[in-house]
């Protein structure tokens, strides 16, 4: 579990939200909590943070807690206990809030009922539900169901040719923000990012002393134009493969994962993978075979991270789901091949990028990387070589951000003393630590910055024997 190189990150709802399943979950793999505030209620937040915690000093490493905001997304509101939509049912989406059934719903946002024009597909929960437009109106249009299924409240609402440009953050993401951090949440994931000026928006949200690691949820057409100013003033991204198989032709999302994923590990920013990863196992104890090539060819892309979100948040078989994540990421991470990014004539670079050829050289299994702000430990990581890397830090933040990156253990240490004390943490930590034993007399490679304590410095490779 501390030497599975590929970062988990498990959706929390229903199915997984009592301490004992966290601890499961934990136990099995999971590094990342995400608590999706479209669907999780306030008032429980509270408490799902500290038994995070609970779980998190009692397995002994450290657990990231991720909130992903809302963002301006178009649901179908509350809908009645088992609501079974059929085919050719007519369906009247309706501009007043009302409780859903087989043949009325509401929506989120009842100005876009003017935008549903007569022949328009509607996709309901990601494209599971399909309905066309029979009926234009501002205040009802009415819809025949072409594939119908089981309907469930506050499932993502999409027709071709709907749009909600430019909304910026909701009310709701605002007050979501707030509660976050008053809740002490590591990151924020943003959703429906188009400009490199929604990240921005939620940043200047944030107290100066709680800059919580921003993650970019890349799903609209827009976004891919902008990537690179995007990438620029986020902290992370997350190929959102459900929304963005809807904002661009879903064929298009297989090669999107593959450029996202390539940019990303330029800018040596983690990147998550998500969406219907095992989503079979929602409802059954195993995945399909597609679904197990799908995540272990998004480790061959090189993501840092695989996440689950119906599958543990509200499926039959969440801590079952996990183990089989962590076997997919077992089997496909030593097929991973090593990346060079010779693009940036930096020490740090020069240096980040030799730390592997130094270990592959001398047979070394472990790198140690002193960091602060966790670049250096990234810079390493996103090379992708096969070596264990832990990373040690005195910025307690700097632990919950490297819980992305791959093939990172992040440690806490007191402040390096000096030369001789750096040495020594690290001998230390080499000889004795829960992700790989080292035999007596095996090398290992250290990375550090000279002088001590300042960041951006890293400027020395050093191998050593435990
Ligand atoms: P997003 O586009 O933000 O990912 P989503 O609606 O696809 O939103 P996921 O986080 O992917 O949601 O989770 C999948 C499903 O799990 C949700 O659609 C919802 O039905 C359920 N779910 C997630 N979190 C909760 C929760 N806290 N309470 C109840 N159901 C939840
Ligand atoms: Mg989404
Ligand atoms: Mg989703």
């Amino acid at each position: 579990m501390y030497n599975k190189k590929v970062k988990i990150i498990a959706t929390i709802g229903p199915a997984s939200n009592s301490y004992h399943t966290l601890f499961e979950l934990a136990k099995e793999g999971v590094d990342i909590y995400r608590i999706n505030l479209s669907h999780q209620p306030h008032d429980e937040i509270v408490r799902l943070v500290s038994d995070m915690r609970k779980v998190e000093e009692k397995i002994g490493r450290p657990l990231t807690i991720m909130g992903d905001l809302a963002g301006p997304k178009i649901r179908i509101g509350k809908v009645d206990k088992n609501v079974v939509l059929k085919n050719n049912d007519k369906v009247e989406i309706i501009s007043k809030a009302v409780l859903g059934t087989s043949s009325k719903l509401s929506v989120n946002y009842p100005t876009i009922i003017g935008q549903l024009k007569k022949g328009a597909e509607i996709f309901v929960d990601d494209g599971k539900i399909r309905m066309v437009v029979e009926e234009e109106g501002k205040e009802k249009a009415v819809a025949k169901v072409v594939v119908g299924g089981p309907l469930v409240s506050f499932k993502g609402f999409y027709a071709q040719g709907l749009s909600l440009e430019n909304h910026g953050l909701t009310k709701k993401d605002r007050e979501d923000v707030a509660l976050m951090v008053k809740a002490g949440v590591d990151a924020l994931a943003v959703s429906f990012v188009q400009t490199e000026k929604d990240i921005e928006a939620v940043k200047k949200l944030l107290p100066n002393d709680k800059q919580l690691m921003i993650i970019a949820k890349i799903e609209t057409a827009k976004a891919i134009d902008n990537i690179e100013k995007i990438i620029a003033v986020s902290d992370g991204v997350m190929v959102a493969r459900g929304d963005l198989g809807l904002a661009v032709p879903m064929a298009e999302v297989p090669h999107l994962q593959k450029q996202l994923i390539e940019i990303c590990l330029k800018k040596a920013k983690p990147v998550i993978t998500a969406t219907q990863m095992l989503e079979s196992m929602t409802n059954n104890p195993l995945p399909t075979r597609a679904e197990v090539t799908d995540v272990a060819n998004a480790i061959l892309d090189g993501t840092d991270a695989v996440m689950l979100s119906g599958e543990t948040a509200m499926g039959k078989f969440p801590v079952e789901t996990v183990k089989m994540m962590a076997q997919i990421i077992t089997s496909a991470v030593p097929h991973v091949t090593r990346r060079e990014f010779d693009h940036e004539q930096a020490v740090g670079n020069a240096v980040s990028s030799n730390v592997g050829h130094v270990a592959d050289q001398i047979g070394a299994r472990l790198v140690v990387a002193f960091t602060h702000r966790g670049k250096a430990a990234s810079r390493i990581a996103r090379h992708r070589s096969q070596q264990s890397i832990i990373a040690l830090t005195p910025v307690k933040d700097t632990l919950y951000r490297l819980n992305f990156s791959w093939g990172v253990f992040p440690f806490e240490i007191n402040p390096t003393k000096g030369f001789m004390d750096m040495v020594d943490q690290a001998k230390n930590i080499a000889f004795k630590n829960p992700v790989i034993k080292l035999h007596k007399g095996e090398p290992f490679v250290i990375a550090a910055g000279m002088p001590f304590g300042q960041t951006g410095t890293t400027n020395m490779i050093l191998v050593e024997k435990v």
